[in-house]
């Protein structure tokens, strides 16, 4: 801030500075007026002193100044140097020659020079970053200088010298009208191309105005042969000259920013055209008042100045055709990023969500089924905690490119959430979406990935797969419902120990309890022990409800199936136990115990020896373990027990408790509800303990029917 307050006030001693040394130019022009030696003093030696301070003043600016600024100034200061040389030598005609310097002179190439490289310095440094733009701007300097040369040269030179046109003359003219072409250029791409226009470029500008109706003068009084030193009309140069080395000072003193350039422009078409028709309309008058009929140079004129328009007017229509060619792609990428995910780039939810509706009601039209699949990454929270949140990023990243290959490729993959994806399945019905879930599930988890620390990242991910259209699933038009089935499964696939595929398979597709499998001689050994426990039914609630739990966990037909059929044959081994035992009212001996415990495996003996299921043998052999692994008989635990076994242990409780025994009467569902729950994660597995307690809390469970007498005798079918 400090800094910034000093340069005002440093440029504000320059303006003063500059006026008092106009002021004394002033006063020296005056005092020169009828003494021949002190005007050649003034007009060619203290003339001169502010060109000399003016060179190394744009050298300054041109080494502070940056970018497009850097190279404007540099062509400036190039610009000033010729000025200066074309000075001195017109002070050394002055001095050396009679009469002064001759026209055209080599200071004339001087001046030339000087405006000729002020030019480009002007367009390329300053003249936006397009070459149409620059070269748009080039013809409408060239338009009006064009216009107004014409009109000049046809009202004043022509009048002035008729017949005869010395070189002297054009190069005398040429120089206004080049001051002319500097001043409507920085117009042109200054109030036209920019936000804002540099302080610096702003005095350099009224400097080229000043000179331009200087040199405008000059060329009248060189042509009526009266200029000589002592001329007034020095301080119009001097002005000039002060100005520029005010723009020079400015930009040597702040490294001004470059300006920023508009992408659309002001369109300032209404100065060259009408420029261009008013000196067209100008020179005819001419003509007709001096000739009598039109110029054939007139018609030249004319023609060049309608062929600038056009060539403008093509400029502008290229400009304005890229300018909506850039729209129309930053549009399509709005477009793009509204339905894309950053990160990953699938598609985003809510594209999803469009997706679903649409493919769901085609599919409805075709009778087609539907499938989806949400894939939610197992652990990630654990990648991010150890390798970071970037690595997460990647590893995301990697995820969806995995998943995108592993689809068919009508399939739509979108992000759903953070770690979650969905993939949607038109066409398929729950055995395609289970064989390309499980694709994906592969995909993901076959090789580790390498994370940029080096380190390898095993990723596994669980799946829920649901359907619409398809027997049992739901109905087209429930996408919510969908959505929740396959939500549900996901759940639990995570419950189930996640890296798995689980399907929502609903439950009405089920057939319930009629296992034609089952051997009717076993069957009819449990309603046996049930009759023989009490007098409600026992083995035919466990398994329906070990059924409904298998289901909610996502348990495929035949796992259901099997569970079923354990449980309802679990407490077959109980044949061999004493009724004494079985129903003893109070605490069992060490030796009764160890009799009750061995009924899992005599139940596992008898169907591996009385029958064909022996698959079920490990089921009925482990429903007494324990989650934690201090049940019997072998002491499995947690993932080890087969997850029938868990669902039955549950269930058997349950029922155990809900029923009047020998040695207990029967729980209230709260008492019983709370057993469950203490018993969560130690003696039961806590997903079988959530599913069950949900199916309570739904009303899925229901109550254990009485039994009546007849029951124990019957063989079911
Ligand atoms: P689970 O197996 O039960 O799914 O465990 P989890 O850790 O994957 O599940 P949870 O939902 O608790 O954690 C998800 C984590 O994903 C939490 C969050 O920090 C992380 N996550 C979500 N979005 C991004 C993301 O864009 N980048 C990264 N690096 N992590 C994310
Ligand atoms: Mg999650
Ligand atoms: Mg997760």
């Amino acid at each position: 801030m400090g800094v910034e307050v000093d340069i005002r006030r440093v440029m504000r001693w320059a303006i003063v500075a500059g006026a008092v040394w106009l002021v004394l130019y002033a006063v020296l022009t005056g005092l020169s007026q009828g003494s021949e030696a002190m005007a050649r003093f003034v007009g060619n030696v203290v003339y001169v002193v502010p060109l000399v301070l003016l060179a190394p003043l744009s050298v300054m600016a041109a080494r502070r100044s940056r970018g497009r600024l850097r190279t404007a100034w540099w062509l400036l200061a190039v610009s000033n140097l010729l000025w200066l040389v074309g000075e001195l030598i017109w002070s050394a005609y002055a001095f050396t020659r009679p009469g002064g310097a001759p026209s055209p002179s080599i200071a004339d190439i001087a001046y030339i020079g000087s405006y000729a490289v002020a030019l480009p310095g002007i367009v390329i440094g300053f003249g936006g970053t397009w070459a149409e733009r620059q070269v748009r701007c080039m013809v409408d300097s060239a338009l009006v200088t064009l216009g107004i040369g014409a009109v000049g040269w046809a009202l004043v030179v022509g009048p002035l010298m008729p017949g005869t046109t010395t070189a002297g003359a054009i190069v005398t003219f040429a120089q206004p009208l080049f001051a002319i072409t500097i001043v409507t250029a920085l117009v042109a791409v200054g109030l036209c191309g920019h936000r804002t226009i540099p302080p610096s470029f702003l005095l350099a500008g009224a400097g080229f105005a000043v000179a331009g109706i200087t040199d405008a003068v000059y060329a009248y009084l060189f042509m009526v042969h009266s200029y000589d030193d002592a001329s007034w009309l020095n301080l119009g140069w001097q002005v000039e000259a002060v100005l520029l080395c005010l723009a020079a000072a400015a930009a040597a003193l702040r490294t001004e920013p470059e300006p920023e350039v508009r992408s659309l422009d002001r369109d300032v078409a209404v100065l060259p055209a009408a420029v261009a028709v008013l000196s067209i309309v100008g020179i005819a008058i001419a003509d007709r008042l001096t000739e009598g009929h039109l110029a054939r140079s007139t018609l030249v004129i004319a023609v060049l100045l309608a062929s600038g328009l056009l060539l403008r007017q093509v400029l502008v229509t290229r400009d304005r055709t890229r300018l909506a060619e850039a729209l129309a792609t930053a549009l399509r990428e709005q477009e793009r990023l509204a339905v894309t995910d950053g990160l990953t780039g699938l598609y985003n939810r809510r594209f999803f969500q469009e997706m679903l509706r649409l493919d769901a009601e085609r599919a409805e039209q075709n009778s087609a089924p539907i499938s989806i699949v949400i894939i939610d990454l197992d652990r990630f929270k654990k990648i991010n905690d150890s390798c970071g949140h970037p690595t997460g990023d990647r590893v995301l990243v990697e995820a969806a490119d995995r998943i995108r290959r592993a689809v068919r490729p009508a399939d739509l993959v979108a992000r759903y959430g953070g770690e979650e994806f969905v993939c949607l399945l038109p066409g398929a019905g729950e055995d395609t979406a289970m064989e390309v879930a499980e694709r994906v599930r592969r995909a993901l988890s076959r090789t580790p990935l390498v994370v940029p620390s080096g380190r390898e990242v095993r990723l596994t991910a669980s799946l829920g797969v649901a359907s619409a259209g398809t027997r049992g699933g739901r109905p087209h038009g429930d996408l919510e419902g969908l959505i929740q089935d396959a939500d549900g499964a996901l759940y639990r696939a995570k419950a189930r120990g996640r890296d798995q595929v689980v399907a929502a398979g609903r439950l009405a597709d089920l057939a319930l309890d009629t296992d034609p499998d089952l051997p009717s001689a076993l069957v009819w050994l449990a309603d046996q022990i049930d009759a023989k426990l009490g007098n409600h039914e026992h083995s035919t609630a466990v398994s329906r409800w070990a059924l409904l739990t298998g289901a909610r966990l996502g348990l495929h037909q035949a796992e259901l199936r099997r569970t079923a059929a354990a449980a309802r044959l679990h407490d077959i081994g109980k044949i061999n136990v004493d009724d004494a035992i079985l129903t003893k009212p109070g605490r069992l001996s060490q030796e009764e115990w160890d009799v009750l415990r061995r009924h899992p495996q005599e139940g596992a003996r008898l169907l591996t020896e009385l029958s064909d299921r022996a698959d079920l043998a490990p089921l009925v052999g482990a429903h007494h373990e324990r989650y934690d692994g201090a049940g019997y008989p072998t002491g499995l635990r947690g993932d080890g027990i087969p997850i029938e076994a868990r669902i039955i242990a549950v269930c058997d409780s349950w029922a155990a408790m809900r029923a009047d025994r020998a040695y207990a009467s029967a729980l209230s569902e709260a008492e019983a509800r709370h057993q469950i729950e203490r018993g969560r994660g130690s003696q039961f597995d806590p997903a079988v303990a959530d599913a069950f307690l949900a199916l309570l809390d739904e009303g899925a469970i229901d109550e254990l029917a009485p039994l009546r007498h007849t029951d124990a005798a019957t063989t079911p079918r």
